[in-house]
């Protein structure tokens, strides 16, 4: 399905549901899209999201094709990959997946972190990240060094407070956005500002992706009145084309 979220094309998803982690979680999107699923018109949807919010795996969709090449898929936006109730056989079968897909870009975003060395080999083809809204998380970048990733990104989002490591410095792309919705905790520009400067010294990918704020984009997508929106570096010739399409599209619906 296609994805509203600026650092991606595409989402699917294999599982569905979760439960709350930390902090980050406490206004999470995927609930009540989730719920709305379940009365979906198109009794597929509505069949896939039956168990409302709750951690549910779906091998039929293991056996899909995702057509075309370069395209950049969230895996699993609508639940964490590396929640505990994902049984290690069909945690396998995500990556068998991915394994027989490489033409295609996978996100892979969790705060499960502790869960990632489960994967000895992660497929080249793998952006792994995970959530870090606040220093309190940063345990989680360790965990993430200690894979074989190729690309290993941190999304601080919600930004909830600083995030302060030196681990920063070892990342492939940093992505920073802001809460937004009636609920929103408010994000200090600051801490922001203290990101993005580690990674221009470091010449590490940043992307902002929303000041946040009440409303959708109430704050804006520029930090200083600029836009950033980096990518790794290590995509190939053909995905960069895929992906400057991706900005133009992002910044033409802005
Ligand atoms: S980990 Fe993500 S999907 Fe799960 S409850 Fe938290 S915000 Fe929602």
């Amino acid at each position: 399905m296609s994805a509203n979220i600026p650092w991606t094309q595409i989402s699917f998803n294999p599982l569905t549901g979760c439960t709350p982690y930390s902090d980050g979680c406490l206004n999470c999107y995927a609930k009540p899209m989730a719920t709305r699923m379940s009365f979906n018109p198109d009794p597929k949807i509505a069949y896939k999201y039956r168990n409302g919010f709750k951690l549910t795996e779906h091998p039929a969709e293991l056996e899909k094709k995702i057509g075309g090449k370069n395209k950049i898929v969230f895996m699993n936006s609508m639940s964490d990959t590396f929640h505990k109730n994902v049984s290690e056989s069909f945690l396998f079968g995500i990556f068998d997946f991915i394994r027989k897909h490489p033409k295609h870009i996978f996100q892979i975003l969790t705060k499960r972190a502790n869960r990632l060395s489960i994967i000895r080999d992660y497929p080249s083809n793998v952006w792994l990240g995970v959530t870090v809204e606040k220093s309190d998380y940063l345990d989680r970048i360790e965990c993430l060094m200690n894979t074989n990733a190729t690309v290993k990104w941190i999304n601080c989002e919600p930004l909830l407070g600083p995030v302060e490591s030196d681990k920063i410095q070892s990342l492939d792309w940093v992505v920073v956005g802001g809460e937004s919705g009636p609920n929103c905790r408010s994000m200090n520009m600051d801490w922001a500002r203290q990101i993005r400067d580690i990674c221009e010294e470091h010449d590490i990918p940043f992307f902002f992706k929303q000041a946040g704020g009440p409303g959708r984009d109430k704050g804006g997508k520029n930090l200083d009145g600029k836009t950033y929106k980096q990518w790794p570096k290590s995509i190939s010739l053909d995905m960069s084309r895929s992906v400057i399409q991706l900005s133009l599209f992002n910044v033409d619906a802005a």
